[in-house]
């Protein structure tokens, strides 16, 4: 077993590190033997009260924040970014550690948030207003303001990426913001908190309390101080969270929420290709992604040939300690490995043709087999609900028509794919699929500069990108009156 060192284990408020106010403690758990790795201080209302008070006085009107040049502001996020890409293995080996994802895909992901803190680090200081010929009287011109104090609740799939998208254009911004990372996966969070002050922002502009979700989480959704909420999680907590957003104040909100996202492929795609690409949309994170794309639409002339692909390199795909040089980890966490679980006996009991996979692995850990499903009906649990684990399933069809209402057919809208050579056909497909993306011979792929975001019941606004900034910030219109013959 790797020893690893967890240095930070408290509270981050105000630039200092505390005790929860209750004194309270609790556990995160790791998913390869389910033994205990160490306690958090647990954030309650009484935390959140006081980061919302710190935060808040970081944005007030003449703080050092306020007044930092917009460059600087850049500035600290390129830092921030080169400090993390120097801990990159550190990083690494303590996320595997708490949530159990490859080593290697942990290391990837710290890399890859380096390079959202450095996007936005550009746009610091380039946010810029309009000027606007309104009438004779007046000249108008827009500012574009930070919006505030911005509570930023995060999942526990991709803790360090999350953590990069809601910190980065935030902070680019001018906002300040508390960061309530999953009650499983706190301490890649508290380890960056060290670098955040190292770097030099200044106390309150972010602070990172773990805890739960009803308490610590509602506690900063529900606070009147806070004047954004951007949220990453489920739709079932989404709904709460837009709910809380309105009971108090008006919080402007953005939410990132779950899928169940169609790949289809077409009957003139290289099959072996299609394959691992609609494997890898699938099972990427051990399943554990809100944009995977779990439901694979395939075209009947290479349904059978596809099948057999899909279902041999499952077979293949290597499971078992993230430390080692292996595609999957184990699940999260308990619930969730029993909740898998449960949708995989739900999907045999409807009757659909099982190829791979199909139960756990071993009796330590919260290991299951990658699994695939063929021969899928529409109205089955597992092809109507978010799984969001290792399983795929895999449907035929037709037409094109028919493909695009089947993969329409859903409350979901995050992602979508296409495998197709036929570039009118792929783009028909892009217009005509409802999501926020879709990938044309690809799958996932997810850029600091592309904004990402769900239609329908998978969220609200967008995320990375200039759409992702501007949720940040506030329109300000400045009119003068001009008078028509000066005076002067
Ligand atoms: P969740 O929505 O319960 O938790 C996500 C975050 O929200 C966590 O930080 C949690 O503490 C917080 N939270 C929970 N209840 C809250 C509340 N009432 N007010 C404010 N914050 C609250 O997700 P989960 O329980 O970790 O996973 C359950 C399901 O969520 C999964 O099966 C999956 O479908 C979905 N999920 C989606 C994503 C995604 O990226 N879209 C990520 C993780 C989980």
């Amino acid at each position: 077993m790797v020893k690893i060192d967890v240095k930070y284990t408290k509270l981050f408020i105000n630039n200092e590190w505390v005790d929860a106010v209750s004194k309270k403690t609790f556990p995160t758990i790791n998913p390869q033997d389910e033994t205990v790795i160490v306690q958090v201080a647990e954030g309650d209302k009484a935390d959140i009260d006081k980061a919302v008070a710190a935060a808040k006085k970081a944005f007030s009107r003449y703080s050092e924040w306020r007044t930092m040049d917009a460059s600087q502001r850049g500035l600290l996020l390129l830092k921030l970014a080169d400090l993390i890409e120097s801990q990159a293995r550190y990083l690494a080996e303590l996320e595997t550690l708490d949530c159990g994802k490859p080593v290697r895909k942990a290391e990837e992901e710290v890399y890859y948030s380096a390079s959202v803190l450095r996007y936005y680090a550009g746009k610091a200081d380039k946010i810029m207003g309009n000027t606007i010929p309104a009438d004779g009287e007046v000249i108008s011109f827009t500012m574009k303001e930070p919006v505030g104090v911005c509570g930023q609740i995060i999942p526990w799939n991709y803790p360090i990426p999350m953590l990069s998208w809601k910190i980065a254009p935030a902070l680019a911004a001018g906002c300040t913001v508390i960061v309530k990372p999953a009650e499983q996966t706190p301490l890649t969070a508290l380890a960056i908190a060290a670098l955040i002050k190292e770097v030099g922002f200044p106390p309150g502009v972010v602070n990172i309390v773990p805890g739960y979700g009803p308490t610590a989480g509602a506690a900063l959704t529900h606070h009147p101080d806070v004047d954004k909420v951007a949220f990453t999680g489920s739709t079932e907590v989404g709904r709460l969270v837009l709910g809380a957003a309105s009971a108090v104040n008006l919080k402007r909100v953005t939410l990132e929420l779950g899928g169940k996202s169609p790949l289809v492929v077409f009957d003139d795609a290289d099959v072996e290709k299609a394959a691992q690409i609609a494997h890898a949309a699938a099972f990427a994170n051990g399943g554990q992604c809100c944009c995977a794309g779990t439901r694979t639409y395939v075209q009947a002339g290479v349904y059978d040939q596809f099948v057999q692909k899909a279902a041999e390199i499952a077979q293949k795909r290597s499971v078992g300690n993230p430390f080692d040089d292996v595609q999957q980890g184990p699940q999260i966490d308990k619930e969730m490995y029993e909740k898998v679980l449960a949708y995989i006996e739900a999907g045999k009991k409807a009757g659909a043709r099982c190829i791979a996979g199909g139960g756990k692995v071993g009796d330590k850990g919260y290991y299951i087999k990658p699994t695939v499903f063929a021969d899928v009906k529409d109205d089955m649990k597992i092809a109507r609900e978010e799984i969001f684990g290792p399983v795929q399933s895999i449907f035929k069809f037709n037409t094109f028509e028919e493909a695009v209402d089947r993969a329409n057919d859903t409350n979901y809208g995050l992602g979508a794919g296409v495998i197709t050579n036929d570039i009118t056909r792929a783009l028909t497909f892009a217009k005509h699929v409802r999501s926020g993306s879709v990938w044309v011979n690809t799958y996932d792929h997810v850029t600091a500069q592309t904004p990402f975001g769900g239609f329908k019941d998978s969220g609200l606004g967008r995320e990375l990108g200039e759409d992702g900034i501007n949720q940040y910030l506030e329109c300000k219109t400045v009119t003068v009156a001009l008078p028509k013959v000066p005076q002067l």
